[in-house]
């Protein structure tokens, strides 16, 4: 668990310290080309404005990947939960189980 965390810290401070050519910091676009329609992508602050620099990287890729490591940790984490619960489940029933064997035999 603790080296999930680590690895989700360590992509976040990535995303931190994305940089364009200026030093700042760039924004998300949507892609308006016919090969990649609607596709999201990070670029230069001043693109369309002034002269932009060449900074591009598609968002999706590591936003994405940061979001999934989320979720499987977060999946992972109730997985574990439940699988704590079904033994603790599964240990009364046989509790109980023993319980009305020995009460029957009794009788
Ligand atoms: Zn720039």
């Amino acid at each position: 668990m603790a080296f999930q965390n680590s690895r989700a810290s360590r992509f976040r401070s990535a995303a931190k310290e994305l940089l364009c050519g200026h030093g700042e910091r760039p924004i998300l676009r949507t892609s308006p080309t016919k090969d990649n329609p609607g596709r999201r992508f990070w670029g230069c602050v001043y693109y369309e404005v002034q002269d932009g620099c060449d900074f591009f990287r598609w968002a999706d890729l590591e936003l994405g990947g940061v979001q999934e490591e989320v979720e499987i940790a977060r999946n992972r984490r109730k997985i574990t939960k439940l699988k704590t619960r079904l033994k603790e489940v599964e240990t009364k029933l046989w509790l109980l189980l023993l319980y009305f064997m020995s009460k029957a035999q009794k009788h």
